[in-house]
C-alpha cells in the first residue's frame, strides 16, 4: 500500500500475520485448492493468532480493532503468498456477518456468539443469494414463519454460499410475511439445515461455495437479529463495510500481481533482451502503476471515512466499482505480459486473474453499484 498508509502498530501486526501465513497457510494451500476445502484447523490457527473478529470490542473479549487497515494487512499477506481463497473465507466471517451482529445484535447475542466468532468454534456464512434472486434481494423466497412460542420455522434454498459446507452458522435473509428479517441460524442440532452441492468455481477453489437448503429449520427467538421486518435495512447497512473490504482486497491483489510482474519481465527474455526493455511493456506497467496508486488513494480515503463513521453507500459503491474494475484490467494486463505462462495455473497471475474476476460480481455487481451511485447523483 502507498507510503504513509500504515503505522508502526500495523507493521507489528503484519509480522504476526506473515508468520501465520508462512507457517499455517502457504505450505498447505495447494492441497486445499485441490480438495476445494480448507480445514477447520486453519480457522483455529487463525484464532490462536488473534486474526478472527478483529473488530470485536474489548468488553466482549476482543481487541476492538475497527481500523480496517489491520484486516487489509491479512489480505496483503495472503496475496503475497498467493493464497487468495483464504481471504475470501475470512471476509465473509469478518466483513459481513460480524458487522451485522455488532450493529444490530443484542447484548445477549453478542455474549453468546462473539467469543465463538473469535475462537473459530462458530465459522459463519452469509446466506442472502438464492437461485432466483441475487441483485434483487427483495424477491427472495426463503421464508421464516413465527411459532406460538416465539421461535421461527425456516424453509427455503440459498446458493453461492461461501463457507456453506464448512460453516457452522449462516446469516440468513428470509421473508417474514410482507417484509424481510435477518437471522443467525446454527447448523448444529438442526437436521433440516443441509448444505447441498458444492459449486465448482473458476478460481478461489480452496474456499467452499455451496447451495444451502433449509427444511423446517427451527430458529430460537434469540436467532432473530434486531427487529422483525427490518432485515433488508440491516443487510443494506452492512454493505459499505463489506464493499470497502472487497474493493481494498481487489487493489491489494492487483498490487501483488504488479510486483510479481515487475520481477518476471526483468527475467524473461525475447529477441535478445529482457521483455522489460520493450516500450510496450514499460508503458503498460507504468500505466498500471499510476492507476494502482490512484486506486490505493481511493482506498485510503474510504478507510478514513470508515474509521470516522462517514462512509456512505455511494462512497463504498464508487470505491468497489473503481477498485474491482481496475483490478480486473490490471491483472489482465499483467497476464498478457507473462505470455503463455500467464495462462498456466501454477503461475500466481493466472490464479489472480480468476480470483479478481469475482470482484465485479460478488457483493454487488458493477451494474448494481452504478445504480447506487446514479441514485445518489440523480435521486
Ligand atoms: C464465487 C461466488 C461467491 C459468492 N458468495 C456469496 C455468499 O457467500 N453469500 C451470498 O449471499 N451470495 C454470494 N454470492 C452471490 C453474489 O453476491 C451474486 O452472484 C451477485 O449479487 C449477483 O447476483 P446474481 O448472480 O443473481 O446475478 P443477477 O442479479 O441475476 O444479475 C445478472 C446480470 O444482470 C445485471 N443486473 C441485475 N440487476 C440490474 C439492474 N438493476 N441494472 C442493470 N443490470 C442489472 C447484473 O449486473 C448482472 O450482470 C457469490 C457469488 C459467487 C459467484
Amino acid at each position: 500500500m502507498f507510503t504513509g498508509f500504515y503505522e508502526e502498530l500495523h507493521e507489528e501486526f503484519r509480522e504476526v500475520v506473515r508468520e501465520f501465513v508462512t507457517r499455517e497457510v502457504a505450505p498447505h494451500y495447494k492441497e486445499w485448492d485441490a480438495a476445494h476445502m480448507m480445514p477447520r484447523s486453519l480457522w483455529e490457527a487463525a484464532a490462536e493468532n488473534g486474526l478472527l473478529g478483529l473488530a470485536i470490542p474489548e468488553e466482549h473479549g476482543g481487541m476492538g480493532l475497527t481500523d480496517l487497515r489491520f484486516r487489509m494487512i491479512i489480505d496483503e499477506e495472503l496475496a503475497r503468498a498467493d493464497c487468495l481463497a483464504v481471504g475470501l473465507a475470512f471476509h465473509l466471517h469478518d466483513h459481513w456477518v460480524l458487522p451485522a451482529v455488532l450493529q444490530f445484535g443484542t447484548d445477549e447475542q453478542k455474549e453468546t456468539w462473539l467469543p465463538r466468532f473469535m475462537d473459530a468454534s462458530l465459522i459463519t456464512s452469509v446466506a442472502f443469494t438464492e437461485p432466483g434472486a441475487g441483485s434483487d434481494l427483495r424477491s427472495i423466497r426463503t421464508k421464516a414463519e413465527k411459532n406460538s412460542d416465539g421461535s421461527w420455522t425456516l424453509n427455503g434454498q440459498k446458493t453461492f454460499i461461501g463457507n456453506g459446507i464448512s460453516g457452522d452458522a449462516a446469516l440468513v435473509l428470509a421473508r417474514t410475511g410482507e417484509s424481510h428479517s435477518l437471522f443467525l441460524v446454527e447448523k448444529s442440532g438442526n437436521p433440516g439445515y443441509q448444505p447441498g452441492r458444492q459449486l465448482d468455481k473458476m478460481g478461489l477453489k480452496a474456499s467452499d461455495t455451496a447451495e444451502l437448503f433449509f427444511s423446517d429449520v427451527r430458529i430460537p427467538a434469540s436467532g432473530l437479529i434486531g427487529e422483525e421486518g427490518r432485515g433488508l435495512e440491516y443487510a443494506k447497512a452492512v454493505l459499505p463495510e463489506g464493499r470497502l473490504g472487497l474493493g481494498a482486497a481487489a487493489v491489494v491483489v492487483a498490487g501483488a500481481v504488479l510486483d510479481a510482474t515487475l520481477t518476471y519481465v526483468k527475467e524473461r527474455e525475447a529477441f535478445g533482451q529482457p521483455i522489460a526493455g520493450f516500450q510496450n511493456t514499460r508503458f503498460q506497467l507504468a500505466e498500471t502503476a499510476a492507476q494502482l496508486e490512484a486506486a490505493q488513494r481511493l482506498v485510503g480515503a474510504a478507510v478514513e471515512k470508515h474509521s470516522d463513521g462517514s462512509l456512505s453507500h455511494a462512497d463504498a459503491a464508487k470505491l468497489k466499482l473503481h477498485a474491482s474494475e481496475f483490478a480486473k484490467q490490471a491483472v489482465d494486463t499483467c497476464l498478457q505480459l507473462h505470455g503463455g505462462y500467464g495462462y498456466i495455473l501454477e503461475y500466481p497471475v493466472a490464479q489472480a486473474f480468476l480470483a479478481v474476476r469475482l470482484m465485479t460480481i460478488f457483493g454487488g455487481t458493477s451494474e448494481v453499484l452504478k445504480e447506487t451511485i446514479a441514485h445518489d447523483l440523480l435521486g
